[in-house]
């Protein structure tokens, strides 16, 4: 368990460690490039889950499980909002049925939090929703990066969770036609560090305003100021001055 410090979430929960990349979201994974470190600074249950390749981390496809951390969030008597396998995403292919259904009876037995589940694999996860106990503390994300990943919030939007949400993070084309029906929050965010690929404010913009046509909430998480990327809504033009969270 971690404290966070991505700006919607609480703490992290890393049961499982490593992935595959699946879409161009994925080049300049930050989960990889962590997998690396921590692998680096011994924590075995990275190990084999991600290397570098002409100079990123990417991540192998093998996934290691972590029967110790599935007991974490169940020992932590204050309400927490918890982002669920922050460093690997637990609809992987290579993710058992049972370690999932583990996953999920943790969360089922820990009313007082929160949980943030985020994939690029919405069509698996509602493959095996049925399996599961969708309890109302959990909250299931899907990335939509650029708009050749639309259909993947239509998918979502079928799941069965409380409250539906959208990772537009990072954010690499104009998203016209985002499916907001079933959605209730979008997370707005640009690339960052030094292989930051281009973003537009514009584009962002264009999300808000389908957004609050919606009556979708929104949370932007940093926009472009002058040359530099800036997370304080201060500086921000009005059209992009929006930091709001769905109810619960
Ligand atoms: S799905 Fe997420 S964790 Fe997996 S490679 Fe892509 S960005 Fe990284």
């Amino acid at each position: 368990m971690a404290t966070s410090t991505i700006e919607w979430t609480e703490k992290t929960w890393n049961p499982i460690a490593g992935c595959t990349p699946v879409s161009p979201g994925c080049l300049n994974c930050y989960a990889a490039m962590m997998a690396t470190r921590l692998a680096a600074m011994g924590q075995r249950k990275y190990d084999g889950t991600a290397e570098w390749r002409s100079g990123r981390a990417v991540f192998t496809g093998i996934i290691n499980l972590d029967e110790t951390a599935l007991a974490i969030p169940c020992r932590v008597k204050k309400p927490t909002v918890w982002f669920v396998n922050s460093l690997s995403d637990l609809f992987h292919e290579g993710v058992p049925q049972d370690f999932r259904r583990r996953i999920f009876a943790t969360m089922n037995e820990s009313p007082q939090h929160q949980f943030q589940i985020l994939t690029k694999r919405p069509q698996v996860a509602l493959d095996v929703a049925a399996d599961l106990t969708w309890t109302p503390n959990i909250w299931m994300g899907t990335t939509v990066e650029n708009s050749a990943v639309i259909e993947r919030a239509a998918v979502l939007s079928r799941i069965p969770a409380a409250i539906k949400f959208l990772s537009v993070e990072p954010m690499l084309g104009p998203i016209p036609d985002l499916p907001l029906d079933g959605i209730h929050w979008v997370i707005i965010g640009c690339e960052s560090g030094p292989k930051k690929r281009p973003f537009e404010n514009e584009w962002a913009v264009d999300v808000i305003e389908q957004c609050r046509n919606m009556d979708v909430a929104v949370f932007v998480k940093q926009v472009i100021v002058g040359k530099r990327v800036s997370h304080d809504p201060a500086e921000w033009s009005t059209s992009l001055r929006v930091r709001e969270y769905p109810e619960y």
